[in-house]
């Protein structure tokens, strides 16, 4: 972090004294705790599950122009904590029953986080979820073979000028993809318990207004480099247009139903299995109803 190289965004800020793209200095910021009912079912366990044991980070090195926790992304919310009190975190998140620890937008401080998840070591004993963006460097990815069960990672786009756009991160696919090898090669195959998954890599998409081919663009990447057989694919309709920022007069609608229905057809010809979505849980907002 001094310099700072965390992320693709290769700032190279002292981050000491400074902060890069992503917001945020030295200390690990953490903007919520919770248990979380509304990830995947294999992840959170349904609406009536003990769900998963999220810990949200402050800050995040993407600026979607849609976020819908811009409060946590870009809002300064959160308060800091260091490694060992992360530790202790992910230990209460475990007693009080969590499926897993799922840490949400991690990337920037991937190496407090590291130290926090050497000293759980041998005492967790629940998955640990990467819950990422997807823009990452893949020798980051790499690091954490041992210390990661589950990667949760979002592939956004597949065109450059879209991404540039939309999350000012032009080389996004160019780094998503090999991440995303990365990912399946430390997790191997989904694996479940009782339902719940144990180790795997959940690949999310969020079908965006305009944007169906791009979307297919991504399924067709996602299964050419990493083989649709070997990760879950959660591909999301819940896009809603309140949180668009002014200037993209675009995304302020919802997708249609045509729009959602032309990349679930592609990503089922590619042999994908996982998570569609109801187009009406863009109006649920934090609630999406997944179907397996
Ligand atoms: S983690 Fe933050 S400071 Fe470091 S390279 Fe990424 S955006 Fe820049």
């Amino acid at each position: 972090m001094a310099p700072c190289y965390l992320c693709p965004r290769r700032c190279g800020v002292d981050r000491e004294s400074a902060v890069g793209f992503c917001g945020e200095g030295r200390e690990m910021k953490i903007a919520k705790v919770m248990l979380h009912h509304f990830e995947e079912p294999c992840i959170s366990g349904g609406e009536d599950g003990a769900g998963s044991g999220a810990v949200f980070f402050g800050g995040c090195s993407m600026k979607c122009v849609f976020c819908q926790n811009r409060d946590i992304s870009r809002g300064g919310a959160g308060k800091t904590a260091t490694p060992e009190e992360l530790a202790k975190i992910m230990l209460d998140l475990k007693e009080q029953g969590a499926y897993n620890v799922n840490l949400v937008t991690p990337t920037h401080f991937a190496d407090r986080i590291t130290e926090a998840l050497d000293i759980v070591k041998g005492k967790l004993n629940i998955p640990v979820v990467w819950n990422t963006s997807g823009y990452e460097l893949p020798e980051r990815i790499r690091a954490l073979d041992g210390l990661v069960d589950i990667f949760l990672t979002d592939f956004k786009y597949s065109s450059p000028s879209l991404s540039a756009k939309y999350s000012a991160a032009p080389d996004y696919a160019k780094f998503a993809a090999p991440a995303l090898a990365e990912m399946v090669k430390i997790t191997g195959r989904p694996e479940y318990k009782g339902g719940m998954m144990t180790r795997g890599t959940i690949v999310r998409h969020l079908v965006l207004p305009g944007a169906y081919r791009d979307s297919i663009a991504v399924l067709e990447t996602v299964a050419d480099t990493v083989g649709a057989e070997n990760v879950v694919l959660s591909l999301m309709a819940q896009y809603t247009p309140e949180f668009a920022d002014e200037g993209f007069p675009e995304l302020r609608r919802r997708i249609t139903t045509f729009e959602y229905k032309k990349a679930l057809a592609r990503a089922e010809e590619l042999g994908f299995d996982g998570y569609s979505q109801s187009v009406a849980s863009a109006s649920s907002r934090y609630t999406p109803d997944f179907e397996r």
